[in-house]
């Protein structure tokens, strides 16, 4: 169904509106506010309940307003605009209320003040404002669990959803009221919601039994008005089916209810279903006349389709009973009525499909947004993958730097390690001649500049030759081997000690003075000739002979000390072997 269509199907919205229900209801009210919060709590529960007590209570508290507290000042606002809107004054109700819902700070109040005014500005015709606060209720609702606000939130929304020909939204919205009944609240409302959905939605005759059902719950509910509304879909039923006596009937019964009321629309409304009652049962006279009173009773500029149902009523009359003037005149007045009803129902229509587009737009921005978020988290992936990458890059750097850097250390150890075999001797490790040489002359050199001694010892090991005689070369190689772990033994740290071809060792003693060396060189000959080597299958014995020199006598030049040493040698080989011989100053001592 349109929304053209559905507006012309209406009941007049302001009834609708006002079917939230007036009961009556006499509170007492009292002369002192003890509790301000608790007294607009009950304020606020008579507020359509008895419209007296409410605005006589409000005047009450107003007297006390500067003792409230800001969530009570904020509440009483509230009640003072529910009120504005009560006395009909949507444009002044309109500020306080949107200072509630944007300032209060308060979800339920705020919710409430939302609903009000969505009513407010449905009857004000401010229909794209109104659709737009409806929607943004609607996003609201989930979150919203305070039964009343949301049982008002509900309401209001069924019925904009209604006049925007949503009827199965609509008949949805008032469903869920259902379940939200306040305390002290009824099935009444929910289920008037619910009539004027589907009755909007075609879905009702006038014998429907929920429609008589939603009679006796108001009535029995204390709700007369939204009874009357009830009741009046029915009779309009009722002539849209042309069964004129039973509307007839039913407005006769409920007249006094009405006038009891007094509640325009449904006086309007009754007045214009019993004028065309009439017409469809011939009475043309008593429809002519309950027309004109219609048209007594209407306010000035109004526009309506109960108008609209009149004036072409009249016209239609007029024509019939051959009155071309007063038929033209009617037809105008009701072409102007259709046309503001039509525009009405238009601009609902319009406003609706503009709140749609925007909220289609909204979404279709969201997508956008979304598309554009991905995009974002695209490039942040990328972004991220770029780091990884550099990451990486600077991993395979690091890498490349640790194996330059490997490399470095095992060139620069292999490099030390050639060095080492190129100053080593291979058989026994120790510094081969050419190495021992120079590492004496730094030595000596060092030993030039500073106090301090050091003397040279020349060992020769004696009769080798028979040694790899008896025992074979190879043996004579461990036999080196042998001997020069027993004169490492004897010896400190900063002492040179080399190869210097076959069976013959040269040792310098640093920091060592010409007796000292003596002493150290006899124990190594001593440690020579008390470890012998021993076989699997036999012991070699061994012995050295030792010439030592010291600079102390021989000078700090390394030939002179080498030939000294070397003489001393000889001597100790000439003196028998297996000894020690110093040179002196003079000649050679042998130890
Ligand atoms: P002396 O007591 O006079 O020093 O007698 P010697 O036999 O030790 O002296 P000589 O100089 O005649 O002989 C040295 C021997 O040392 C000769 C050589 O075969 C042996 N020789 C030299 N270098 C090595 C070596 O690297 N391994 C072995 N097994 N023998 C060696
Ligand atoms: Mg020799
Ligand atoms: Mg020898």
């Amino acid at each position: 169904m349109s929304a053209r269509h559905a507006a012309q199907r209406s009941l007049p919205l302001a009834a609708w509106l006002m079917a939230l229900g007036l009961c009556a209801g006499v509170i007492p009210a009292r002369a002192t506010i003890r509790h301000p919060g608790a007294f607009l709590n009950e304020t606020e529960r008579l507020r359509i309940r008895d419209h007296r007590q409410f605005a006589k209570r409000l005047a009450q508290i107003h007297g006390e307003a500067p003792r409230l507290t800001p969530a009570e000042q904020w509440h009483l606002r509230y009640l003072d605009a529910f009120e504005t809107t009560l006395q009909g004054d949507y444009v002044a109700a309109e500020k306080p209320l949107r200072a509630v819902i944007e300032h209060s700070g308060n979800p339920v109040l705020a919710a409430k003040a939302s609903a009000v005014l969505l009513s407010n500005l449905a009857i004000s015709h401010r229909y794209e404002d109104a659709f737009k606060l409806a929607h943004q209720l609607s996003i609201q609702l989930p979150t919203l669990h305070d039964r009343a606000a949301r049982f008002m939130v509900l309401a209001n929304l069924s019925q904009m959803l209604n006049l925007a020909g949503q009827t199965e939204s609509a008949l949805q919205y008032a469903r869920m009221m259902e379940d939200t009944i306040p305390a002290g609240g009824s099935l009444c409302d929910p289920r008037f919601k619910q009539m004027a959905a589907l009755y909007n939605a075609k879905k009702l005759t006038a014998s429907s039994a929920a429609l008589e059902e939603t009679v006796q719950l108001c009535k029995a509910a204390g709700q007369p008005i939204i009874a009357a509304a009830t009741e009046l879909i029915i009779s309009t039923l009722d002539l849209e089916e042309h069964h004129p006596r039973r509307a007839l009937a039913l407005l006769d019964r409920i007249a006094p209810s009405l006038q009891n009321n007094r509640y325009y629309p449904h006086l309007l409304s009754a007045q214009t279903q019993r004028a065309q009652a009439y017409e469809q049962l011939g009475r043309d006279d008593e429809a002519r006349k309950t027309a004109l009173a219609v048209l007594a009773n209407a306010h000035p500029g109004e526009v309506n389709n109960f108008l609209t149902d009149i004036y072409e009523l009249l016209y239609r009359l007029a024509e019939r009973h051959g009155q071309p003037t007063a038929a033209l005149d009617y037809y105008k007045q009701y072409v102007a009525q259709k046309q503001g009803a039509l525009d009405d129902a238009a601009a609902q229509a319009l406003a609706y499909q503009t709140i749609q587009q925007q909220v289609l737009t909204r979404d279709l921005e969201a997508a956008e947004l979304g598309r554009q978020n991905s995009i974002l988290r695209l490039q942040r992936a990328l972004d991220a993958k770029a780091v990884e990458s550099t990451r990486l890059s600077i991993a395979l750097l690091l890498l490349m730097l640790a194996v330059v850097a490997l490399w470095l250390v095992r060139t620069l150890r292999s490099r030390r390690h050639f060095k080492q075999l190129a100053s080593r001797d291979a058989l026994t490790g120790i510094l081969n001649h050419q190495h021992f040489m120079n590492e004496c002359n730094r030595l000596l050199r060092s030993l030039e500049t500073r106090p301090g001694h050091a003397s040279l010892a020349w060992i020769d090991l004696d009769h080798f030759k028979q040694i790899n005689d008896t025992h074979g070369h190879a043996t004579g190689d461990i036999v080196l081997q042998h001997a020069v772990q027993l004169c490492r033994a004897q010896l400190r740290p900063g002492d040179l000690f080399g190869r210097l071809g076959g069976e013959e060792f040269g040792i310098l003693l640093k920091d060592c003075s010409r007796d000292q060396a003596i002493a150290i060189a006899d124990r190594i000959r001593h440690t020579i000739e008390v470890h012998p080597m021993v076989l699997d299958r036999s012991v070699v014995f061994l012995s050295a002979s030792i010439g030592v020199a010291s600079t102390s006598s021989s000078g700090h030049n390394l030939p002179d000390l080498c030939r000294d040493a070397d003489a001393a040698l000889y001597r100790a080989k000439r003196a028998g072997r297996n000894r020690v011989v110093a040179a002196t100053d003079g000649g050679a001592l042998a130890v």
